[in-house]
């Protein structure tokens, strides 16, 4: 293996978001690059044009920067291999494919598309694979002075050399890959219009930014003899190649769409990073499920650090396998790190969007008390940052509630008289409590139920639901203290005016 110092990359597309399993990929270069003490490049591969998608870098950027992969070189941060955007590196691709055209390695193509189409029709017809017939590697010198003299539009073709042989080169994950040169086509490297494609513009890029390891998805695989062969036309040393594992959807049939993906259940899951951050997931719980994917700590410990993570990563470990999306495994994973924040940390986190849910400013909502009071009530049991809102929303309502289900409102094998009762009865009591805490409602509470000959969970049942207006709340002695003297007495009056006048 050569020694030299470890640069790796990601080299995202900006025709899309950033999707899940990409960002497993630029998880492990991260995470390669911190275990060896080397440095991680971002690079944008934006030469389709058509299909750029105008806010994906910020999604990119962002994507990274939540899970914490910052890049050593790249867009915001500079560097000194940059451009950093493949649209601005067009001058070079067009010198390094001249380059490979002066030393016999390359070749102008002038054929139309008129006439690779006939090609085509006519390999189809006598039933042998499609491709290009390689028609202009063996034009005459003269007949290359035609076209150039006519100005006839080109463009620049990689030769496959030996036609007839094959070449072996070391996946770091997958061993010995062997190719047959007879597969392999004389690809396009630069278009007519002087776009470069993939195949070019990657092994320039991967050289000149001094790339030591290309590790990326498994569907890049193909492209890899192309990649070995225009590192040896160019005589440039390879670097380690590594395809990292399929990921198949978490129901193990298929791999995971650029689209969508099937969960275990058969409902579709998210497939793009910004939707699992804006579905409340944690970095810190999605670095470590990612990591999961394909590699492991140790083989058993389940839950770990980015440090451990970093500390322990080795390419030899990936297993090359595909592996499923275990989305069970996240959201179990996440309840774990939920539970494991400080209060303030989990409140500051649950601050954007408990405000957004309630049509609220973040600033709107860090003035008022409840959600970070409420906080503890909620952190066992929610396994995503989203889950919070609706289970706190009553605290947010400021008029009163109305109860689209009065029917609701009437507690469990009680008659609307006795629920009348008990809200009645809890008013009084909570009226008249000199301290409104904790242990005074559950006492005052408590003695009112055995007073009505009620059991506590038909009183908290009616209490509950008058107060929230759901039949599942936080606990409902702290809820009660958070919601306040003034609002709980006023529901409780509104939810007994509903009830009487059935
Ligand atoms: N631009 C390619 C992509 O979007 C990068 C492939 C590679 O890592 O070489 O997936
Ligand atoms: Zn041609």
């Amino acid at each position: 293996m050569p020694d030299r110092p470890v640069r790796v990359r990601f080299a995202p597309s900006p025709t899309g978001y950033l999707h899940i399993g990409s960002a497993r990929s630029a998880l492990f270069n991260w995470l390669f690059a911190r275990h060896s003490g080397g440095q991680f490049i971002l690079r944008i591969e934006d030469t389709d044009q058509k299909r750029l998608v105008g806010d994906a870098l910020d999604d990119f950027t962002a994507g990274l920067r939540w899970l914490g992969c910052q890049w050593d070189e790249g867009p915001l941060v500079g560097g000194e291999h940059g451009p950093y955007f493949q649209s601005q590196r067009l001058p070079i691709y067009r010198h390094w494919a001249d380059w490979l055209v002066a030393h016999g390695h390359a070749y102008r193509c002038y054929c139309s598309e008129e006439r690779l189409e006939q090609v085509r029709q006519q390999q189809t017809e006598r039933k042998e694979q499609t491709g290009y017939d390689r028609h202009c590697r063996y034009l005459t010198p003269e007949q290359r002075a035609v076209h150039e003299a006519a100005g006839d539009p080109c463009v620049i073709r990689l030769a496959i050399e030996p036609l007839n042989g094959s070449t072996t080169f070391h996946d770091a994950i997958r061993g010995e890959i062997t190719f047959e040169h007879s597969l392999l086509q004389d690809a396009v490297l630069l278009k007519s219009d002087g776009w470069p494609t993939y195949h070019l513009a990657a092994v320039v890029d991967d050289h000149l930014m001094e790339i030591s390891h290309i590790m990326r998805s498994d569907e890049w695989l193909s492209s890899a003899p192309l990649g070995v062969l225009l590192y040896q036309a160019f005589g440039w040393e390879p670097p380690v190649w590594a395809h990292l594992p399929v990921i198949l959807n978490p129901n193990g049939k298929g791999k995971m769409s650029k689209r969508h993906a099937v969960g275990a259940d058969g409902k579709s899951i998210p497939v793009l990073l910004k939707d699992y951050i804006a579905g409340g997931y944690l970095p810190e719980a999605m670095v470590n499920f990612l990591a999961n994917i394909g590699w492991s700590l140790d083989g058993s410990t389940e839950v770990f650090t980015p440090e451990q993570a970093m500390a322990a990563f080795a390419i030899a470990d990936i297993n090359p396998a595909p592996g499923a999306f275990p989305y069970d495994k996240l959201v179990w994973l996440n309840g774990v790190y939920i539970r494991q924040l400080e209060h303030d940390d989990l409140y500051q986190r649950l601050l954007p969007f408990v405000a957004q849910a309630m049509g609220m400013s973040v600033e709107a909502m860090a003035a008022r008390p409840e959600l970070r009071l409420a906080t503890p009530l909620i952190q066992e049991r929610i396994k995503t940052l989203a889950e919070a809102a609706p289970m706190l929303d009553f605290f947010f309502i400021d008029s009163l509630l109305d109860y689209p289900d009065p029917q609701m409102l009437i507690g469990e094998k009680m008659s609307a008289a006795q629920t009348v009762e008990a809200l009645h009865g809890s008013a009084a009591a909570l009226a008249a409590l000199p301290d409104f805490d904790r242990e005074s409602v559950e006492a005052s509470l408590r003695a009112l139920s055995d007073q009505l000959g009620l059991k506590i969970r038909q009183l908290l049942h009616v209490v509950r639901v008058a107060l929230t207006g759901s039949k599942v709340s936080p606990p409902l002695f702290e809820a009660i203290v958070i919601l306040g003297r003034q609002r709980t007495l006023a529901r409780l009056a509104a939810a007994e005016r509903v009830v009487g006048s059935q």
